[in-house]
């Protein structure tokens, strides 16, 4: 039985829609017009420079084979070495990944550090795997695209189902072959040289934009509602801080349901829920409802913070807030954005406001190549900065250009990737 992702793609495909990558480049070629990008640019800007795809064979526990397929995908290397998490899932393409390499591009552009985009996947289950076939299989991706990794050459972090542990394994397995590496791959274990404050680096970046934002819109976070779509990584550290700054987080969904509470849920007791349960829904601080309605509920702010595409223009008509914030890659359809904007809700891109994640990456990077670690209050202080600081830059080309914040991130993104690209000649 496919997921609501893979269930979500194959519709997409049978109706010919748009793809993710076509997506992207929908938002890229907006930006190119404004900015009056040569032809020849568009298209070096808008295509993947180098894509690997590799064929892995996993040797089950009980003896059986099965051949799965993984990619690493370079999509522009022009302002530092290639930078993007590796995901795994079953419903990993190519398509998928190159969007997502693109959207790096253009993250590490707005907030200004020295990378260019990447990104990498494997289609496969791991729920379905054991510790020790996860571990081998890891390790096998990582020997496959070893010719293109490097602490100068592309840095791999955790994405969607890879966490620290496996952050770990890749280090290790290129280790054995170029030597200690640490700096090869971002989002490890603190004790194998991660930063403090990587793990919620992504959640407290999308708090710092929703600060600016709500200010922008002359909305108080302190009381504020807000509806969350996934509780991972990313959607339980944007509850986190959000919550400790006052707001009211009144609805979660997750894989299997959603929880409600029109006071607002206790993060913390959801947290400790979470140690001990497969899903929210059961939680009993809030009332069980359907998943698939969160979106509707009535609140000021959405963060998106689980899967693609789920914005889809059906959604985007119900939605009742006034700010979305996009804390997942890619949630809101093309369509889905204009419906939302012609409304008057104000979308803070994905590629602006979850770049915390790869700025702790960076410090992470830096750390390690200088062999000097940073307390937790330092990465804060650093991340707080640049977010605030690209939030302002974002903001000011919406004003000036009267554009949306998506299209001024993009602007932003691409005239710092064009000058880049100019003036070393290539
Ligand atoms: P995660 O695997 O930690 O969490 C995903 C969450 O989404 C889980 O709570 C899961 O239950 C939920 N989910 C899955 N299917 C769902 C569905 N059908 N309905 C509702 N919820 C569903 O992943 P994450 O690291 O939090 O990443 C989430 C998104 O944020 C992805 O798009 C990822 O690319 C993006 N992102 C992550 C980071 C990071 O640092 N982790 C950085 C930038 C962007």
């Amino acid at each position: 039985m496919p997921d609501m992702l893979t269930a979500r793609k194959t519709f997409a495909k049978a109706a010919h829609k748009q793809t993710p990558f076509e997506e992207v480049n929908w938002h890229l070629a907006k930006a190119f017009e404004r900015l009056n990008i040569p032809p020849v640019y568009r298209d070096v800007m808008s295509n993947c420079y180098r894509e690997l795809k590799v064929q892995i064979m996993l040797h089950r526990d009980n003896g059986d084979v099965a051949e799965l397929v993984g990619y690493r995908i370079q999509h522009n290397g022009v302002r530092g070495p290639y930078k993007g998490g590796v995901r795994f899932h079953p419903s990993v393409d190519l398509d998928e990944i190159r969007a997502l390499a693109s959207l790096m591009t253009w993250k590490t552009a707005i907030v200004n550090i020295p990378f260019g985009g990447a990104k990498g996947g494997l289609c496969c289950d791991p729920k379905q795997l054991s510790e020790r076939e996860l571990q081998n299989l890891t390790r096998a991706y990582t020997r496959k695209i070893d010719m293109c990794l490097g602490p100068y050459r592309d840095i791999p972090a955790p994405d969607m189902n890879t966490n620290a542990k496996i952050m770990a394994w890749m280090m290790d397995e290129y280790g054995r072959r170029h030597g200690f590496s640490p700096a090869v791959v971002t989002g490890k274990p603190v004790e194998l040289g991660g930063s403090k404050g990587r793990e919620h680096a992504t959640g407290l970046g999308v708090f710092y934009v929703a600060q600016e934002v709500a200010k922008n819109c002359g909305l108080k976070l302190d009381g504020a509602r807000v509806v969350v779509q996934g509780f991972g990584n990313v959607g339980a550290w944007t509850c986190h801080f959000l919550s400790k700054a006052g707001a009211k987080i009144i609805a979660i969904a997750d894989a299997l349901g959603a929880t409600y509470n029109s006071k607002g849920l206790n993060i913390d007791e959801l947290k400790v829920h979470m140690r001990n349960h497969a899903g929210i829904s059961d939680f009993q601080g809030g009332e069980s409802i359907a998943g698939g309605k969160i979106f509707e509920i009535p609140c000021d702010i959405v963060v998106p913070a689980a899967l693609e595409d789920v914005i889809t223009p059906e959604v985007a008509r119900k939605m009742d807030c006034k700010i979305v914030l996009e804390g997942a890659n890619n949630p809101t359809l093309p369509e889905g954005d204009e419906i939302l904007r012609e409304r008057g809700i104000v979308i803070v891109p994905d590629i602006l406001a979850n770049a915390g994640g790869v700025t702790a990456s960076y410090f992470e990077w830096t750390q390690n190549l200088t062999q000097f670690f940073w307390e937790e209050s330092e990465v804060h202080a650093k991340l707080e900065k640049i977010m605030k600081r690209a939030y302002q830059e974002v903001s000011d080309i919406s004003t000036k250009e009267k554009v949306d914040l998506r299209q001024a991130a993009f602007m932003l993104g691409v005239k710092r990737v064009y000058d880049a690209t100019l003036l070393r000649g290539v």
